[in-house]
């Protein structure tokens, strides 16, 4: 994928303080009118003219711009290794990356970099905008601002946030345990099962305690192999068999997140568990994904729960959809069915309860 670079220092004649790169792939954030009162990408290289008051942040700034900045619907994997790609070939030059997205799958895109980026120590912050930066009452130009704050934050000579996060209206949340919760208002983001990492007020208040600390005896590497045969099947009230056998019968499937109800629940229809049963006996992997933005998958902890437990349905625990995505494609592209099982339930990223590997 092609993209263009332009290095921005804002703090010239000055010393910069950090150097940060953004990296614009799209989305509502960068749109402007067009003669016809079309929105259309503006050209990023421009972001000075659109925000002037970058120059008093004494950054120097690298701007790397998608050449065509896509609509974040249309992200997927080939995109996360051009961005992780990017990041990764510029790392030891850069003190930490902004990543302007679109909305809808930024949380996607969010989990996808922080389980492709292994041994991160520095801050990779997604950020984007609810209203084009062009419109007067736009949130884009906080969001960037505060999110080149916390990409360049520093203590002790080490990163504040070493890790790969969302910053939205006031929060910065861990980036694999966010959602898009709004489509219309500025609090487009959530994080229902782990705190935020930060609070943006008259003053940036870290959270310090649920931040990563980053390894510095770590290799920094990338993951950058997907395998897409996955599927996600969402259970209701009144689902038929036919609509699940044809999700099963996915040519190449070699995992379902099944998206339950409350705390893993399910339909407890015999042609339900036979047809799940059937699937995990052919190596199909079913992984078990709470509908609720908040809590966790119990399975036995309700009877409609408990048959998917015995036939061998793995438990999601805490995690999001948006991190069971990339999750299971990063563990099929590396590795087969059993180890994949095996690592499904291991934090990578902090992406599930318990200790951040
Ligand atoms: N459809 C847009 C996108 O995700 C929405 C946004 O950026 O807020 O690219």
């Amino acid at each position: 994928m092609n993209y263009r670079k332009i290095k921005i220092n804002t703090a010239s004649p000055d010393q910069a303080k950090s150097k940060v790169m953004i990296i614009y792939t799209g989305g509502t954030f960068g749109m402007a009118y067009d003669a016809h009162g079309v929105l259309i990408p503006f050209d990023f290289t421009l972001i000075l003219h659109h925000l002037p008051t970058l120059r008093s942040l004494l950054l120097d700034l690298t701007v790397v711009s998608f050449d065509h900045p896509i609509d974040s619907s249309n992200m997927g994997p080939e995109h996360w290794k051009t961005i992780g790609q990017i990041i990764f070939d510029h790392y030891e030059q850069q003190d930490g990356f902004v990543v302007l997205h679109g909305t809808d799958t930024m949380s996607f895109t969010a989990s996808a970099l922080s389980f492709m980026l292994q041994g991160l120590a520095k801050p990779v912050v997604l950020t984007g905008a609810q209203l084009p930066i062009s419109e007067p009452r736009s949130d884009a130009r906080e969001n960037l601002i505060t999110s080149l704050e916390i990409a360049s934050a520093k203590k002790d000579g080490r990163a504040v946030v070493p890790e790969v996060c969302l910053y939205f209206d006031d929060a910065l949340l861990r980036g694999n345990r966010s959602k898009k919760v709004e489509s219309m208002h500025f609090d487009a983001f959530e994080s229902g099962n782990y705190p935020p990492l930060a609070k943006a007020g008259v003053a940036i208040d870290y959270n310090l305690q649920v931040i990563h600390k980053a390894n510095p005896e770590k290799d920094f590497k990338l993951r950058n192999r997907f395998d897409t045969h996955i599927s996600i099947l969402k259970l209701f009230p009144g689902i038929s068999e036919a609509t699940v056998q044809a999700i099963l019968q996915t040519p190449g499937l070699k995992a379902l997140i099944i998206e339950t109800f409350g705390a893993g629940n399910a339909p407890s229809a015999a042609w339900l568990i036979h047809a799940l049963e059937a699937a995990i006996q052919k190596g199909i992997i079913i992984l078990n994904v709470s509908q609720c933005p908040g809590g966790m998958v119990d399975q036995g902890r309700y009877e409609t729960s408990h048959h998917l437990k015995e036939i061998g349905v793995l438990s999601g625990k805490d995690m999001t959809t948006e991190a069971a995505v990339p999750k299971l494609m990063i563990l099929l592209g590396e590795h087969g069915i059993e180890k994949t099982k095996e690592l499904l339930s291991v934090p990578l990223a902090g992406e599930i309860t318990g200790s951040f590997i």
